[in-house]
């Protein structure tokens, strides 16, 4: 697999460094961190704020991870396909009435979802969707699967469709890793890591130009506005939460949609969009009065969502109001309410049944689809009474253990086939709701209890997930911000700034696609993200402070 004569020894990594050594490398990646704008606003932010005066380094690993050359590639190239297929499920709207709505679906039990759904349906049954296209950035999340028995290979973890993060910082880190990208190269950059491993070559680490690609997509939306009529002076609305701290993420595809695109961008969080947002109701075009220039009426090409994906940043009907009246604009939205809908694990879980990915992707062969099946990790519903008995879209599964484990016991009235089999399984599952953003999802040992707490109703909302089984005994150094914040106070916990753990890596790939009444117009792959966390941390969010923001070595 290595490019490299020298084999790759994965109990070697990260190298050993001595600690004064160790210190320079530090001192090079967060000053370059600092310089180039791998940046946090920092802890303790005040909300109500001057500008701000201050960042700290994004949490990052001091080396490259070790990756699977054959692996990193096939998930470039599958990505496409990727894109294709949510952009189909996106578009069909049965489908998704039927899985996520609240008459039929998972909206029923779970009221975020009811509540999205609810107020696209009302728009559609008023024919108040002006806008055919949709506008998706999405990453396709994946593990490394290497079982004690059966073949290693990838396997995704989830795929997100609404305010994806990262595309900008992981061109940095990348580009961090790289340290010197312009260097001739008979300067070997291993010199640059104290000559500590052969493998850091410039062709073990891949480019990363996902800021381009990211805006290249968000680019094709706004042109496609234009042409069918929009102001060719409209600008990319971003929708932000407030007290964000992972800003400067976005602000790099702000500046990129300014420079190469001569694109303006503002950004609005969800309360303000309450008062300045409005729907002009002959042309439907979307107009934002901004507080700082409040005789101006600026018109919107583009909704490009890095909020809203969470319950509660809708803290009143207000609030729903307002994200209904962006979808009933004919802005173009990244995405719209049912490309956020099929980014749910519960469509990721549906998929696995037989002949649904090749509903969605019609014409692709069959080689191509089983590709694109090979990641996929055996799911279920909680609610099922039998392997695939949900809906009018399913039939038998194609998954390896789709069959009942003869460990389950046998079917009571009073729990589901879904979730006894979630029990006896447990130790090998992750339970996860229709939620995004980290620190919903419930693991092996904590699950029995958990079960026993879920109301029956409440199982549609769930999906038990088999453990994906992650390379072990692979070591990283991670490295974050002290403890100075920006108000001064020190947060003692934070103090280790340099943590050698053992750690998992999970791989992102970033793609965009835009599309509409039946059709593909345009998509691309167009770059990925590492990140990197602690063992014995379940969950990945970087921004949660669990994880490191990395790059790939690949081996
Ligand atoms: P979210 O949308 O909140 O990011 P994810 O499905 O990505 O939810 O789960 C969060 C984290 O949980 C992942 O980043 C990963 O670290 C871990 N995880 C999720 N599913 C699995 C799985 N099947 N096997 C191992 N780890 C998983
Ligand atoms: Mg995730
Ligand atoms: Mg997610």
């Amino acid at each position: 697999m290595s490019s490299s004569s020298i084999p790759f020894n994965f109990a070697e990594w990260p190298p050993s460094l001595s600690p004064e050594q160790q210190t320079t490398l530090i001192q090079k990646a967060t000053t370059r961190a600092l310089a180039t704008g791998l940046l946090y606003l920092p802890p303790g932010y005040p909300l109500e704020s001057p500008p701000p005066q201050a960042a700290i380094h994004a949490p990052l690993s001091l080396f490259p991870a070790p990756f699977s050359r054959e692996s990193f590639e096939f998930a470039q190239e599958i990505q496409s396909l990727y894109n294709v297929l949510y952009s189909h499920i996106a578009m069909d709207t049965e489908f998704l009435d039927e899985i996520m709505g609240a008459e039929k679906g998972v909206g029923r039990v779970d009221d975020f979802i009811g509540e999205l759904w609810k107020g696209w349906k009302v728009l559609r049954d008023s024919n108040s969707v002006p806008q055919p296209l949709h506008l998706g950035l999405f990453r396709s999340d994946y593990l490394y699967h290497l079982p004690p028995e059966g073949e290693a290979f990838l396997k995704q973890v989830e795929f997100n469709t609404i305010s994806v993060s990262f595309g900008c910082l992981s061109q940095r880190i990348a580009e961090l890793h790289r340290q010197a990208p312009t260097l001739p190269l008979h300067l070997m950059l291993s010199t640059s890591y104290f000559n500590s491993s052969p493998h850091l070559k410039l062709e073990n680490l891949p480019k990363n130009d996902t800021i381009a690609g990211l805006a290249k997509g968000i680019a094709a939306g706004h042109a496609a506005y234009v042409s069918n009529g929009g102001s060719p002076s409209s600008k990319i609305l971003f929708v932000v939460q407030a007290g964000e701290r992972n800003v400067f993420d976005q602000r790099w595809l702000e500046y990129e949609l300014l420079e190469k695109h001569s694109i303006h961008s503002i950004r609005q969080t969800f309360e303000e969009l309450i008062t300045s947002s409005s729907v002009d109701t002959s042309s439907s075009s979307l107009k934002i009065t901004p507080t700082d220039s409040p005789n101006e009426s600026i018109e919107i090409s583009v909704v490009y969502y890095r909020a809203g994906y969470m319950p509660h940043e809708y803290p009143s009907q207000e609030y729903y109001s307002t994200r209904f009246k962006l979808e009933s604009s004919r802005a173009i939205k990244c995405p719209t309410i049912p490309l956020q809908l099929a980014g749910g694990k519960k469509i990721q879980e549906v998929l696995g049944r037989k002949g649904l990915v090749e509903r969605f992707l019609p014409g692709v062969p069959q080689s191509q689809v089983d590709r694109l099946r090979k990641t996929f990790m055996d799911m279920w519903g909680l609610d099922e009474d039998s392997r695939g008995a949900v809906g009018d879209v399913t039939s038998t599964s194609t998954t390896d253990s789709a069959s009942p484990s003869p460990s389950a016991p046998p079917p009571t009235s009073s729990e589901s086939f879904g979730t006894q089999r979630a029990r006896a399984e447990h130790a090998t599952l992750v339970l996860k709701p229709q939620r995004e953003g980290g620190g919903n999802n419930v693991y092996k040992s904590d699950i029995p209890a958990f079960l026993d707490g879920l109301p029956a109703h409440e199982r549609e909302a769930w999906i038990a997930m088999r453990l994906i089984e992650v390379p072990q005994g692979l070591g990283g150094w991670l490295i974050r911000a002290g403890s100075l914040d920006y108000g001064g106070s020190s947060d003692k916990s934070r103090a280790e700034r340099a943590v050698k753990a053992e750690v998992v890596s999970e791989l992102g790939i970033f793609g965009w696609a835009l599309f509409g009444a039946g059709k593909v117009q345009g998509e691309e792959e167009v770059g990925w993200l590492v990140r990197t966390k602690g063992k014995d941390s379940n969950e990945g969010g970087v921004a949660t402070g669990f994880s490191v923001l990395d790059s790939v070595l690949l081996v």
